[in-house]
């Protein structure tokens, strides 16, 4: 499905900013790095959390940053200039 794409502007310059709905975070998993190697965690379908802080979103559509960070919306003020 078409996501929608905005911009914002952010100390780091003008960054684009997906809109994703609950579906498009399906099959998402975490690429963790440890002394092991490295590992694929999925991500349960049914929690979507924060990149940046952590806390649960619940609001959809989520703003997703550079590709992949999903934020929540206190982190997306933050970013923001
Ligand atoms: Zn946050």
């Amino acid at each position: 499905m078409m996501q929608e794409t905005t911009f914002i502007d952010t100390v780091d310059g003008r960054q684009e900013v997906q809109w994703w709905d609950k579906e498009d975070f399906r099959g998402r998993v975490n690429t963790l790095t440890s002394s092991f190697g490295r590992r694929s965690i999925p991500i349960p379908d049914d929690s979507i959390h924060c990149d940046f802080c952590n806390e649960l979103i619940i609001e959809f559509p989520v703003p997703v940053y550079r590709g992949s960070y999903a934020l929540c919306k206190e982190c997306l003020g933050d970013i923001k200039q």
